[in-house]
């Protein structure tokens, strides 16, 4: 069974688009998902089908960049975290910098995320971190973090939809983050990228599609959507000379060890 890690659920799916969603990827093999928000909408979207699929689905909540210098509270995180059913809640995320569209807002992006890891340690969840072209300052950010943390040493956090150089990838494993790969790794012209994924350690990989984004080869040309995620094990597989099944085995236990195993 594979672990999606990294989906976006739109605000404006109806149930029954949310359930034939869910549907097929578990058709796919696709049995566990992580969801994910990012602003208020998102992240009531996310919750919603965690509710609605309690015994697949967890939530993820956060505020991500574009929030970043608007005056997001950060205490509505944690509200809508107290708030939801125990279990339904597994990380905070996304959150993180982007300084490749929003270079603008760098400093207000920065105090917001380091808000959410202060969150993140008091109430000792993990992360999902989002960096694009702002790798010096999230090693720094999250260095600091886990300097502090006080939770389980694999249940710090995970970078996702990872794009960087092997040397990043090492940086944030020593940190005791687990790194994610998306349909990137897919990509015609990835072949750096599937070097570093070549040597990631087996109990720190795991995987995702972050629908509806990025759809993988040789799905290009359609929204991207958590059945697809079997064109991502497949091509890691290979890349890392392992059956499927196993690369689907060892990435589960690793959603697991990161965002509990309580579905
Ligand atoms: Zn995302």
């Amino acid at each position: 069974m594979l672990t999606d890690t990294h989906v976006h659920f739109r605000e404006a799916m109806t149930p029954d688009e949310i359930a034939g969603m869910v549907g097929r990827a578990s058709a796919a093999g696709v049995g566990r998902l992580i969801a994910v928000g990012c602003e208020p909408d998102a992240n009531a979207a996310a919750l919603r089908v965690a509710a609605m699929f309690p015994e697949c689905v967890k939530a993820a909540v956060a505020y991500d960049r574009s929030l970043a210098g608007t005056g997001a509270r950060v205490e509505g995180i944690r509200e809508l975290i107290l708030s939801a059913p125990v279990g339904h809640v597994a990380a905070i995320g996304e959150l993180g910098l982007d300084f490749h569209y929003t270079p603008e807002t760098a400093e207000a992006q920065q105090a917001l995320m380091v808000e959410q890891l202060a969150l993140a340690r008091e109430l000792r969840l993990p992360v999902i971190v989002h960096s694009r072209e702002a790798d010096q300052e999230t090693v720094a950010l999250l260095s600091a973090h886990a300097r502090q943390w006080g939770g389980g040493s694999d249940r710090i956090g995970v970078l996702h939809c990872f794009t960087g150089t092997e040397s990043l990838a090492r940086q944030l494993l020593d940190l005791g983050f687990m790194i994610s790969f998306s349909g990137i790794v897919t990509f015609r012209n990835a072949d750096l990228l599937r070097e570093v994924a070549r040597g990631i350690p087996a109990d720190r990989l795991l995987i995702e599609t972050d629908t509806p984004y990025l759809t993988p080869v040789p799905h290009r040309g359609r929204p991207n959507e958590p059945c697809y995620l079997p064109a991502i094990a497949a091509l890691l597989a290979r890349v890392r000379g392992m059956d499927v099944e196993e690369l689907a085995g060892l990435t589960t236990a690793n959603s697991e060890k990161l965002f509990g195993s309580g579905l």
